[in-house]
This record gives C-alpha cells, structure tokens and sequence, in this order.
C-alpha cells in the first residue's frame, strides 16, 4: 500500500514559513480547485469578487475576535514581509515628526528594524541586549523612554535566538507601543489596547508566507506624512479595507483558514497558550534535565514558548544529532546560519506528539552520548 500524502509528514520545526494545521491543509487541498460554490479557484477570482472580500471579512473578524479588537484599530493585510514594516513603521511614524523613535534590542530582527529605521529618523536604542549574545530581555527600570518619543519599538520573540517577552515592556501611557509579533503572533492572550501597532508576517504561526498582518490605531493612521509612497502609507490601506491594491488572496484565504482553527479546533487562544506552554515545558526539560548535556540559549525567566534553542558539547554530536533526529521524523532542527546549535520551533500547529517525539529522541541521544 502506498503512503498517503499525510503519512509522508514529519514533524516539521522549520522557523518559518512553518507548520500548518492538517486540518486546514486538506481544507485547501478540497477546496483549491473549485472553492465550494464560487464556479473557480480562489487562484483565479478578482480580489474584488464578493466571494474573496467575505473571506477577506471572516480572516479580520477572526482575528478581531480571537484578540479582542475593538473598533478603534484597523486590522490590515499587507505584502512585503515583516522587514517591509521595519519600514513602514518609522516612515509612517517618524518621518517629519520631529521626534525620537525608541527601540530596545533582544536579538536579530530588532537589529535589522534598527538599522531600517535609522535610515527615516533619529533612532534611540534605550535597551541593547548585545552583549550577552541575545540571550534575554530587559526588566522593568532597565531602560527609559523618553515621554515624547515617537514610538517604543520592541520584538516580543525573537526567533533565531529563542527569547520572548513574558509581558509588554513598560511605555510612558502618551508613547505608542509598536510590536513585531511575527513569530508569536496568536499564540496567547494579549491586551491590544496597550498597543499602538502590532504586526506579524503569517508565515511562522499564522499561515503561508505572502501576507502580514497590521494592527493599528486608527490615530496613528493620520500621523503620516503626505509625501510617503502610496503603499506605504497605512491610511491608504486601512481606507481601501486591505483593498488599495491587489492583496495577497491565497495567503489570506489560508490564514482565515488557520484563525477559524484556532477558534474552532483549539478554543480561542487562552486554551492555545495553555497547550503552548505544556509543549514548551516537555522540550525545556529534556534540555534541563540532561545533566549539561543541553545548553540552552535564552535565560530560564525569559525562554521562548515558541522557538527552542540549544547547543551541544560539540560540532560533530550536533551533526549527529540533525542526522539521527531526521530518521526519526524529527526535520528542520538546525540552528539559524547566524548561531549555529539547535533550534525547534514549536509554533501553535506543531502537534504535542511532535513535541513528545522530540523530548524522547532527546533523552535517549544524551543518554547515549554523554
Ligand atoms: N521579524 C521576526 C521576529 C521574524 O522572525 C522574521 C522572519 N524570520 C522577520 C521579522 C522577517 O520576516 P519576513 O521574512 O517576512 O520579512
């Protein structure tokens, strides 16, 4: 008998783009070549067409009601990629302001928001986490912000390092918060009003790339200047209802799919943090209870639910360990090219058994190895 497409899966803990629901995979397999009742595939419909603007509907609603967006911000779905926002951000909203942006520092993805952001205004770095090689974030009174700053701007996980923010970093109330969420975006509770903009690219925790998501107070749309380009402008897109040009469409399309799961299957996402944390405690054992075997990277109170990364005592048993996890279903573990170790990414749609499945390979390859 052959294997059927499902069975060919591994667990799959690629950063990103990243694994997908199942349930939601064969939901577009079903439906790629004949969405149910529109006479086409998606692929091939305008983004004008009714039937793609209630998709595009359902996906904002979505979302909206699984982080509790009021109408006071828009929710947008753009192009471009979490690095187009590293960007937009301080061309909408520091461009002419003749303000001071603040960012804080814990890793990769900061950094290169930094040096974009440099390039449109006059940049603070209030909180640089450098010096320890990535491998925590600040706590309250580790920096300040200035009370006119046009915006603080921080990273709430960073993925190639495996760090995350338990909480959102303390911001005078007058200055708006900014988040790059892309690689934990609905993968807990989160009190959006604390928030002027929060954005994440879909393809680590949300769905396929082409599509970022952009959640912003409607005050901030006015803050841009005349003279941006049109796309780059959110008021632009926020107007258009994420219609100003064609939108990406098949990414949209999925990640409604991903969002209806999230509500459906998993229970919103109070119940996916609960399950997100289960997960990430059976792998920080493995990693803890390995006798030094393991080396984490991130300090213990600020470790990634999402991305795990380690190392161990040498290059040539990490070699062994990617070859060995791969016969046992287990891909994608190496390390950003930047770091090197081990990284697993165990974002919402990496079953438990994948998880399991890890912490088990684990234990027995230091206990063989050790
Ligand atoms: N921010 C974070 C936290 C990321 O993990 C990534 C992608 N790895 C990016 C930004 C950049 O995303 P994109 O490739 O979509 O521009």
């Amino acid at each position: 008998m052959t294997a059927t497409a499902t069975d060919q899966r591994a667990f799959n803990f690629s950063a990103g783009p990243a694994v997908l629901p199942v349930s939601v995979l064969e939901e577009v397999r079903d439906e790629l070549l004949c969405l149910p009742g529109a006479r086409a595939s998606l692929l091939e419909m305008s983004h004008r067409d009714k039937v793609f603007l209630d998709i595009l509907h359902q996906a904002e609603n979505s979302i909206r009601e699984l982080i509790g967006i009021n109408d006071d911000y828009s929710v947008l779905f753009l192009q471009g990629g979490a690095a187009l926002q590293f960007s937009m951000i301080p061309a909408n909203l520091l461009r002419d302001s003749g303000k001071q942006a603040a960012y804080i520092q814990t890793g990769t993805w900061g950094k290169k928001a930094i040096a974009e952001a440099k390039k449109e205004g006059d940049v603070n770095v209030v909180y640089d986490a450098a010096d320890t090689k990535f491998n925590h974030v600040p706590t309250a009174g580790d920096f300040n912000v200035a009370d006119d700053a046009a915006y603080l701007y921080y990273c709430n996980n960073e993925t190639i390092q495996g760090v995350q923010f338990q909480s959102e970093p303390t911001c005078p109330s007058g200055v708006p918060l900014v988040c790059d969420a892309s690689s934990d975006f609905l993968h807990r509770e989160v009190d959006i009003t604390k928030y002027g903009l929060m954005y994440a690219c879909a393809q680590k925790n949300a769905g396929p790339a082409g599509v970022t998501v952009v959640i912003i107070r409607k005050d901030l749309l006015d803050v841009g200047s005349a003279s941006l380009p049109g796309y780059l402008n959110y008021k632009n897109h926020a107007d258009a209802d994420s219609e100003w040009n064609t939108p990406p469409t098949f990414a949209i399309w999925v990640l409604g799919k991903v969002a209806k799961w999230l509500q459906n299957d998993i229970g919103g996402l109070a119940a996916m943090e609960k399950i997100n944390r289960a997960k990430a405690g059976v792998l920080y054992n493995a990693i803890d209870s390995s006798g030094g075997f393991y080396t984490g990277h991130a300090k213990v109170d600020c470790r990634s639910l999402m991305n795990a990364t380690f190392t161990l005592p040498n290059d040539e048993l990490q070699a062994a360990f990617l070859e060995q996890a791969a016969s046992h279903n287990l891909v994608a573990l190496k390390g950003h090219r930047s770091v090197g170790g081990i990284r697993a990414s165990i974002y919402n749609a990496m079953p438990t058994e994948g998880v399991d499945t890890l912490a088990n390979f684990m234990t027995n390859f230091a206990g063989k190895n050790s």
